[in-house]
């Protein structure tokens, strides 16, 4: 497969993603997320809260607030930081809606950079690629090395640009 070509998949998979992540009712974050093997789509999730459980455009969002480390002019800070804990992650979303035989050397396409936790569940998956457009500097290094130990694929997507019907939009 030549680079050209691959560019090709490539935005045609993420734009998969972000279409999908416009199902999210978080009003703070929209993430999607795919699973592909070869060329063919095998299943689609978003962030969102269980089944038959008011969700953020229903109940609002459920805030928690967590200490966060943040680099700033080269010195490290605290910082207090607000997150939604109410949905499940797409990628977490992804594992349940999908069998472990078609993960097996797939790869996942998600709009955002895994979090540590879906990170950790992803490299336990079967997949062997993980491909993100948006970056989550928060666990990324982390992120990075271990899925250099488990000799995934973990790439970003630099040059990409989302559809623009995509950009969050939720109406309550
Ligand atoms: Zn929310
Ligand atoms: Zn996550």
């Amino acid at each position: 497969m030549n680079e050209e070509a691959r560019k090709d998949w490539d935005t045609y998979f993420m734009d998969i993603a972000y279409m999908v992540s416009t199902r999210s009712r978080c009003p703070r974050r929209h993430v999607g997320a795919v699973l592909v093997q070869g060329k063919k789509l095998l299943g689609t999730a978003y962030n969102g809260a269980p089944m038959g459980v008011p969700d953020c455009s229903e109940a609002g969002c459920m805030i928690a607030e967590e200490l966060e480390v943040v680099e700033q002019d080269g010195k490290q800070e605290m910082v207090k930081k607000q997150r939604c804990v109410r949905t499940i992650h797409a990628e977490q979303n992804l594992l349940l809606f999908t069998d472990r035989i078609d993960r097996e050397g797939s790869s996942v396409y998600v709009t955002d950079e895994p979090c540590w936790t879906c990170a950790n569940m992803l490299a336990n998956s079967g997949v062997t690629e993980i491909v993100f457009h948006r970056s989550y500097p928060k666990d990324s290094d982390k992120v990075n090395e271990m899925m250099s130990q488990k000799g995934i694929v973990f790439r970003r997507l630099q040059s990409y640009e989302p559809p623009r019907e995509t950009a969050m939009t939720v109406s309550n």
